[in-house]
């Protein structure tokens, strides 16, 4: 049967489901997204979690890898309602004396700022910024599918296989020290952990190149984008229709799975080989996130007002105080100070609350599955630096890692980036085979494979394009 007159399924309607939906669909398969919960796009979606008329991103908020995907990038997602918002600079991280290191999205004026370590700054990020159109195609794949890594991915590699401790190291400022720190720490490792400082390179980057944008209107546009253009070739998206076993399945050739390797087990064990399901048991997750939204009465009143111009604040003090943060959740427990995430996005695009009114978004990392109550620690972090941010409160939504899995079945104990990050599991991810399984019409496409979490489709791109070259 010619490819074209296949029918496939992607199970899962994450931004990496919806890549792979798209890509089958431009190759003329029909094509049937299946998405358990009634709103479509798993951590990219948008609701009314606190008070009516205030609107809240769920999960992912910030974009610089989906606003530098190649594959969101091929598709003119404007045309379907996506429109990036960037803050007047990508990141801003208060310190203790009242003041703030800002990152700048422009190269030069980031040298500027950052004084005494803008030269370094510069040397670690710059070959990579000014040739992202070539170094991201080859970065958001699986390293093992690169034969000969190209000259850009080698120098990367030189520097991103350190960690973040060592990186650090060239840095005079404990400001700078400090900065960068908060950008590795987004990879969930402890800061002397191999990778880490890859990590840390893989935000800053992008934080130059593209810039760390919203999406107005909230990460639904994104979704909402990518089902206007996957309907345009005619994919459908049926939502409130979880997938439990295969046999709901049976109508469809080729079935492209956007769910993590226990949901895959869950479902469609009988089909694979018994080393292959040897191999998912074996996959490791990685630590939660603890997430609160917040409806505000107004801005968060930072005592260092740079603050206001990023749409992502690092609250947290020093390089050591983000550290023991960070160790302590790899060694099982909770920081009494710990690394706060901050997006504070209706002051850059008003629609996501009522006039004059304010939300934002903040998260701390916790072991996988925790259930201690992390509320109070994420709010003295942001007191010790907003006072007076807990009376601008007009509700809030605590989300645990087990809530966070309840509305989203991918978040595994709360793990956000859809399994552990060291180094064995970007190589091998989910197993040696990739996107394949060991059955020939069943793949996996979501942050479970390469290049791993965060939103930029690319699992889902690779995915489809490894199903359709198989099919021929
Ligand atoms: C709190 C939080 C903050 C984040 N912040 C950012 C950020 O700012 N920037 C960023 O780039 N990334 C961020 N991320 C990570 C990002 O959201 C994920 O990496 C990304 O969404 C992964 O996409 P995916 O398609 O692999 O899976 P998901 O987005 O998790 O989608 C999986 C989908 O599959 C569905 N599903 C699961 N099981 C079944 C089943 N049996 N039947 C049918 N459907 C099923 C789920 O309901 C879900 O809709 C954040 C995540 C969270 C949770």
């Amino acid at each position: 049967m010619p490819a074209q007159s296949k029918r496939a399924c992607v199970v899962g309607s994450g931004p990496n489901g919806l890549a792979a939906a798209i890509k089958l669909a431009q190759a003329g398969l029909r094509v049937d997204v299946l998405e358990a919960e009634a709103i479509a796009g798993g951590g990219v979606r948008t609701m009314e979690l606190t008070l009516p008329g205030f609107h809240h991103d769920f999960g992912s908020a910030v974009y610089p890898l989906g606003a530098g995907s190649p594959f969101f990038n091929s598709l003119r997602l404007r045309d379907h309602g996506l429109d990036w918002i960037h803050s007047a600079a990508p990141l801003a991280h208060p310190h203790d004396d009242g003041t703030a290191s800002v990152l700048e999205q422009n190269l030069a004026s980031a040298r500027t700022v950052l004084g005494v370590d803008g030269k370094a700054w510069c040397n670690l990020v710059e070959p990579f910024v000014e040739h992202w159109d070539a170094f991201a195609p080859e970065v958001l794949r699986s390293v093992l599918s690169i034969p000969r890594p190209p000259i850009l991915l080698a120098r990367f590699g030189r520097n991103g296989l350190l960690p973040a401790s060592a990186i650090v190291q060239r840095f005079k400022s404990p400001r700078t020290r400090a900065l960068f720190a908060g950008l590795a720490a987004h990879s969930f490792l402890s800061l002397n952990e191999l990778l880490s400082g890859a990590f840390g390179m893989m935000m800053a980057i992008p934080a130059h190149a593209v810039g760390w944008p919203i999406a107005r209107g909230g990460a639904q546009s994104l979704t909402n984008a990518l089902i206007g253009h996957l309907s345009s070739l005619g994919g459908v998206v049926k939502t409130s229709t979880r997938v439990e076993s295969m046999q709901q399945l049976e109508e469809y050739d080729l079935k492209i799975f956007d769910v993590t390797p226990r949901q895959l087990l869950n479902i469609a064990e009988p089909r694979l080989s018994e080393s292959y399901v040897r191999k998912l048991r074996g996959f490791r997750y990685g630590p939660a996130a603890f997430k609160v939204d917040y409806a505000l009465s107004e801005p968060i009143p930072w005592k260092a007002k740079e603050c206001t111009r990023a749409a992502t604040v690092h609250v947290v003090g020093t390089y050591e105080e983000i550290a023991a943060s960070e160790a302590a959740m790899r060694n099982g427990q909770h920081a009494e100070k710990p690394f706060v995430l901050l997006v504070q996005p209706s002051l850059f695009d008003p629609s996501r609350a009522p006039e004059g009114k304010h939300t934002a978004w903040a998260y701390c990392h916790v072991p996988n599955g925790s259930n201690v109550d992390m509320l109070a620690r994420i709010e003295s972090q942001i007191e010790r630096f907003a006072p007076g941010f807990r009376e601008c409160v007009l509700a809030r939504r605590v989300f645990a890692p087990a809530d966070l899995e309840a509305i989203d079945a991918n978040l595994i104990g709360g793990d956000i980036s859809g399994g552990a990050m060291g180094m064995e599991q970007l190589l091998f991810r989910p197993t040696w085979r990739g996107y394949a399984t060991s059955a020939k019409d069943i793949y996996i496409c979501s942050s479970s494979t390469p290049p791993g979490g965060g939103v930029h489709g690319m699992c889902g791109y690779h995915a489809a394009k490894m199903a359709l070259r198989r099919m021929g």
